[in-house]
């Protein structure tokens, strides 16, 4: 048979973390923390699965926590969604992406897709029939040239897709990259997918800027959130989305034939977690210290770099240290150094003159040590 996605190698998240398995190496690559999550979420599980919230819960999602989700919203970016009929929750924000592009994109729309991009978007594309239009982002902090964006659009553009705080570069989109996103895309019909998964991890006082919060962008987005990071539990693969009426009803008839509902008893517990709002913005002030501690352990290093504004990744320049090519830096500091990391060419478009590897700061302080050690002596 052919392969509907012939280019599709294994993810570099499962390609590094294997590797760093193999070789018994720390590993600051595949995006997930390496300490626990909060005791008493675990025991919200428990007493979920104990109080008998072992069934299929609603297709859309367990109506308690549709409506924290949407508080919480209202109450950050100050746009209601009705937990009714706009909100959804999904395994995962990859199912949440993934239904979000299928329910839109037909055979030869065009998605409109910022590089480096996070591996599923373009994939998924492709499934729907559809093709991605890529540009680059620019320069080593990632700025979005909003010029080449609006040159990019014509009139089969379907969706474009955005990542804040961006995922590998850790840059956030402004205010003004907003504003000008709303001014290029009003008198379109082209609908916006925003991947915010990383929303609650932002630091040195900025603000994410939320597709929700303008006006004009949220009645023709979909937005989708993951619980994983947020609450330290990558393996429990819950998110959800929200999107306008119009939009979500569509996007819920891909979700009832692709996963149905999601897991009952972690939805039960997030959402009485979610009536604490400290459990989320705690979080910034968390990952910042751990960004802090790792870019202090390496100051006297090789590695140059512009410190990471939201997400919990760091990228690491270097150019002073060898002239190989990312990918093949990543594979030798795993294998002779026991460190690993992502190469971001993978995500690029123009992959041959990449110098930078992105690391995971979400990890504990001594491992954090234990790595910076290894990076100084490079
Ligand atoms: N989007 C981005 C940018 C990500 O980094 C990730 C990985 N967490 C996802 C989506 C997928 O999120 P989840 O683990 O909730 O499926
Ligand atoms: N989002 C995580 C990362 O960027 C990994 C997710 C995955 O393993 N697919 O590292």
């Amino acid at each position: 048979h052919d392969s509907k996605l012939p280019g599709n190698k294994t993810s570099i998240f499962s390609v590094m973390s294997k590797m760093a398995n193999d070789h018994n190496a720390i590993n600051l690559s595949q995006g997930f923390p390496n300490f626990e999550t909060d005791q008493k979420l675990k025991d919200l599980v428990s007493k979920a699965m104990n109080d008998g919230y072992n069934q299929y819960p609603p297709d859309s999602g367990v109506q308690e926590l549709r409506e924290q989700i949407s508080l919480k919203i209202k109450s950050l970016y100050g746009k209601h969604y009705d937990e009714n009929s706009e909100v959804t929750v999904t395994s995962g924000a990859t199912e949440a992406l993934y239904t979000a592009i299928t329910a839109f994109v037909k055979k030869d729309d065009e998605v409109i897709v910022l590089k480096p991009a996070y591996d599923t978007y373009e994939p998924t594309i492709m499934l729907s029939g559809g093709k991605p239009i890529q540009i680059q982002l620019k320069g080593e902090n990632y700025k979005v040239d909003w010029n080449e964006v609006k040159s990019a659009i014509t009139s089969r553009t379907k969706m474009i897709i955005i990542n804040t705080p961006h995922n590998p570069s850790g840059t956030i989109l402004t205010e003004e990259d907003m504003l000008q996103l709303q001014d290029i895309l009003s008198d379109t019909n082209i609908i916006l997918l925003s991947d915010e998964v990383y929303e609650h991890l932002i630091f040195d006082k900025e603000q994410h800027h939320s597709a929700s919060k303008f006006p004009e962008l949220s009645e023709r987005s979909i937005v989708c959130a993951s619980f994983g990071k947020t609450f330290h539990n990558t393996g429990w693969k819950t998110g959800y989305c929200v999107a306008p009426e119009k939009l979500m009803k569509e996007i819920r008839k891909i979700h009832e034939v692709t996963v149905f509902s999601v897991n009952h008893p972690m939805q039960r517990a997030y959402a009485e977690y979610l009536k604490n709002p400290d459990n989320y913005l705690e979080l910034s002030k968390f990952y910042q210290t751990k960004r802090d501690l790792f870019l202090n352990l390496i100051k006297d290093s090789k590695f140059t770099y512009t410190p990471s504004r939201g997400t919990y990744y760091q990228l690491l320049n270097f150019s002073e240290i060898t002239d190989e090519k990312d990918v093949i830096f990543a594979e030798r500091l795993v294998k002779e150094n026991g460190l690993a990391s992502i190469p971001v060419s993978v995500f690029n478009i123009n992959n041959k003159d990449n110098k930078q590897l992105r690391f995971c700061f979400a990890k504990t302080d001594d491992t954090l040590e234990k790595a910076a050690e290894i990076l100084c002596k490079l």
